[in-house]
């Protein structure tokens, strides 16, 4: 049976997903796209942006490691969750997303992660958790909004396209494309909420972040409203453990188990009926997670806000036309820009050495990449 019959019929329910428009400068030459991750690549390397970029090769490796696969997936769950909620638990809605990888892998070139088992296992634990950590922590409203047809849909996995004044005589029109992954009321006001799936919490101050530095931008011209600034909400990818039990039957009150306060709350409640009831070291253990926590954090899911001001917004516009009219310089020089992360953060590094060899890299390329436009979201089509 093919990828295709597999397909919802007529007569299922359908998810309320289908795969977003998107144009690449590839569709249209005459359109300039920029993307915020373009601007991070171009100054990164400029061969690496080169071939990445939707408006330069446009490339994406058939074989991706497989955090995007997971970060993907997360995204899918949240914007599922937090919008139509049509599976009406995040877990559900990434096995859904798992489920539709695997169906479009064959007909796509896109491959699932060779440990796709533990992925999918890491993934419903870690989103699991984030409903646990849900439970005693305000989940934020989401804004629904009308749509060009006048449906409300919730602000979800916002895809913007925001045009800038450039003159150039290669393009009519450059926008420049981000997608924002949540539009939140928070205490009456609105703030731009961005996921992040990590293994281990980012130590970079947000002030410094030039992609929430982008997204605050971009929310202003996007939407009519007024927005007090981004939300960092980050996933480490790891699993809380379960309250450990001693050999004796009872429950540890070691403070160095990687557990959550609701989690261990959970556990007290399961074994003597009524947390308070517990011994008293267990107690103590239960304020000591508790004191390890606030309202936005636990050891495996937190989230920080930050802020700008009109000053630091307008000079990220300015930054971004600076940046944006040096990508489309006709003349642009690719020099490469190695260091010690192309180990790990470059997905061409196999193409750049051999480029530098000059061996048949083009080959090598055209074996192992797709159009970026083909992977992004067809795995969406084969949601059921
Ligand atoms: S391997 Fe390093 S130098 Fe080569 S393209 Fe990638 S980032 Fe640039």
């Amino acid at each position: 049976m093919s990828a295709d019959n597999l397909l919802a019929t007529d007569s299922t329910p359908k998810p309320p997903y289908t795969v977003r428009e998107a144009i690449t400068s590839k569709d249209n030459p005459r359109i300039a796209i920029i993307r915020t991750s373009d601007r991070s690549m171009f100054k990164r390397c400029r061969r690496k942006w080169d071939f990445e970029s939707a408006i330069r090769k446009n490339l994406a490796p058939i074989d991706r490691p497989s955090y995007f696969w997971i970060g993907t997936g997360g995204h899918f769950a949240m914007e599922d969750f937090h919008g139509h909620n049509y599976y009406g638990d995040p877990v559900k809605a990434f096995i859904a997303y798992c489920d539709a990888c695997v169906l479009a892998g064959d007909k796509h070139r896109i491959q699932v992660p060779d440990d796709f088992e533990y992925q999918k296992d890491l993934g419903i634990g870690v989103i699991r958790h984030y409903t646990n950590w849900l439970r005693n922590r305000d989940p934020f409203e989401t804004v629904w909004m009308p749509n060009a047809q006048g449906v409300s849909e919730p602000c979800v996995e916002v895809k913007c396209r925001i045009p800038l004044p450039i003159e150039h005589p290669d393009f009519d029109e450059i926008y420049y494309q981000m997608t924002l992954d949540r539009l939140v009321v928070r205490d009456g006001e609105y703030w731009i909420l961005d996921w992040k799936f990590f293994k281990q919490f980012s130590a970079t101050p947000l002030e410094f972040n030039g992609q929430m530095s982008a997204y605050i931008w971009g929310s202003h011209a996007m939407w009519d409203v007024p927005i007090a600034g981004a939300v960092y909400h980050e996933f480490l990818k790891k699993i809380p453990e379960p309250a450990r039990i001693l050999k004796n039957g009872t429950i540890s009150t070691a403070k160095n188990q990687a557990t959550s306060h609701i989690i261990y709350r959970d556990a007290l409640e399961a074994m003597y009926g009524d947390p308070n009831k517990a011994p008293s070291d267990n107690i103590l253990c239960l304020n000591w997670l508790a004191d390890q926590e606030d309202e936005h954090r636990d050891k495996f899911c937190k989230r920080t806000f930050t802020t700008r001001n009109q000053a630091q917004l307008e000079s990220e516009g300015e930054r971004i036309l600076m940046e944006v009219s040096e990508m489309l310089d006709s003349n642009l020089p690719l020099y490469t820009n190695p260091t010690r992360d192309c180990g790990w953060d470059c997905q061409f590094r196999e193409a750049c050495l051999m480029m530098d060899r000059d061996d048949d890299w083009e080959s090598f390329i055209a074996a192992t990449s797709i159009s970026r436009a083909e992977e992004s979201e067809e795995w969406r089509r084969y949601l059921k």
